[in-house]
């Protein structure tokens, strides 16, 4: 055979980096703020919920294509309800594997090859990857840390720069995966006018949207001109602690949904039949549920943000997900690898227990992620503690 078994497209995308650093973190017994998923499940009527489906004999066989009428009405229930957008179940909601397939099928939907795709760097490994297998060019903007905000920034003219005629859509991720930045009004509203203005879609990614703690999450579909032209994608696995049932979905006008639909139904067809109808009651969970899980999510970030920064990590304090960026240079040359977070990142279990993933395998300019560190603290209050205990031992 003359070539590698793997095509050109995906020939420089290696193992995932959530697959690695928990492998080492299963072979090193560190523990492992690395892979974004809780070290709890989701709420016992949730699950119950799924049993129930299962035993009655609700989604064993394959469910509709576009997902159970019950999900696609609890959806849109939802998106009505927080967000005043008015979906039809039918026409304008399509369920699928978790938010990955939503993306992977809104961007083979979507593009044609050569079209170039606007994604805010540092960027969820996926979207490089969806890119392309759709055959599409992937054009970066890179968020900037802004130390003094302490928090992530777009900027709105590097933004507007990136446009080009062959700029097809803008991939947006609010709250965003791995800074923790939540978009504000004003850079929604921003990015919403560009799109109009240079007759865009916009794909955006809104996977962390019940995990705010600061601020709100505001839907890129409610900004003025933006229904017809964005393609919404939300998933169960966050928003309910069980992230490997893998229910997602996209809301969307109905040529755009019938685009993504197209796509999606040669991908997985269906997924998750009985998780469908327990992820349906999840939807409907009064309130309380949603601000509890909020709460206990800002808890967490503040116990590991306040550790890492005793620690003498430079620390970003997310306003929503539940990862934390960190810098590592201000631990000084040895304790921080120089700066550099592979290596950082690779010997930190050995160095103290624990497991962490390098933001620099979310950028194209890698030199810019070269530093930054990612944490996740959806994990056990005494988890946390035992790790800030760990990393406190770093720095002497
Ligand atoms: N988007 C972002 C930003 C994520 O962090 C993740 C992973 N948790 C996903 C999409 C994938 O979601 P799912 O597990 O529903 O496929
Ligand atoms: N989204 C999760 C994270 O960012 C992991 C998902 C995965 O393993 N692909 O950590």
């Amino acid at each position: 055979m003359k070539r590698p078994p793997l095509n050109r497209r995906l020939a420089e995308f290696g193992t995932t980096i959530f697959a690695e650093m928990s492998a080492l973190a299963a072979r090193t017994g560190a523990i492992n703020l690395g892979q974004g998923f809780p070290d709890t499940d989701g709420p016992d009527e949730v699950r119950e919920a799924a049993v129930r489906a299962l035993r009655d004999g609700r989604g064993n066989q394959y469910p509709p294509g576009p997902g159970v009428p019950e999900l696609r009405t609890a959806v849109s229930a939802h998106q009505q309800r927080r967000y005043g957008l008015e979906y039809d179940p039918d026409t304008e909601v399509l369920i699928t594997a978790g938010a990955t397939e939503a993306l992977a099928a809104s961007l083979l939907a979507l593009l044609e090859p050569g079209d170039e795709v606007i994604a805010l760097e540092p960027y969820y490994d996926s979207y490089a990857a969806g890119i392309a297998m759709a055959g599409g060019t992937r054009v970066p903007v890179t968020l900037r840390p802004d130390t003094e905000a302490g928090r992530y920034r777009l900027d709105l003219d590097e933004l507007r720069d990136a446009v080009t005629d062959d700029t097809r859509l803008i991939l947006l991720n609010t709250p965003h995966n791995p800074t923790g930045t939540v978009l504000t009004r004003e850079e929604l509203a921003a990015v919403a006018q560009l799109a109009c203005e240079r007759d865009l879609y916009v794909v955006t990614d809104e996977v962390y949207e019940h995990l705010v703690f600061d601020g709100e999450h505001l839907p890129l579909a409610s900004f003025p001109g933006m229904r017809e032209r964005t393609v919404s994608i939300s998933s169960a696995g966050k928003t309910f602690s069980f992230t490997g049932w893998k229910v997602g979905w996209v809301t969307g006008a109905p040529e755009l949904l019938a685009a993504v639909r197209s796509a999606k139904q040669y991908l997985t067809f269906v997924a998750s039949g009985p998780f469908q109808y327990a992820v349906a009651e999840a939807l409907a969970l009064p309130d309380a549920y949603f601000t509890a899980l909020r709460d206990d999510l800002a808890a967490k970030r503040d116990l590991l943000a306040d550790g890492l920064t005793a620690a003498g990590f430079g620390v970003y304090r997310p306003a929503g997900t539940y990862f934390i960026t960190t810098d590592i240079r201000p631990l000084g040359p040895g304790a921080g690898a120089d700066g550099d977070g592979f290596a950082f990142c690779r010997s930190l279990p050995e160095r103290c227990g624990v497991v962490a993933i390098p933001n620099a395998v979310f950028y194209d300019h890698r030199d810019q992620g070269a530093p930054f560190v990612r944490f996740a603290f959806c994990k056990q209050k005494d988890v946390l503690a035992e790790a800030v205990s760990r990393l406190g031992r770093l720095a002497s």
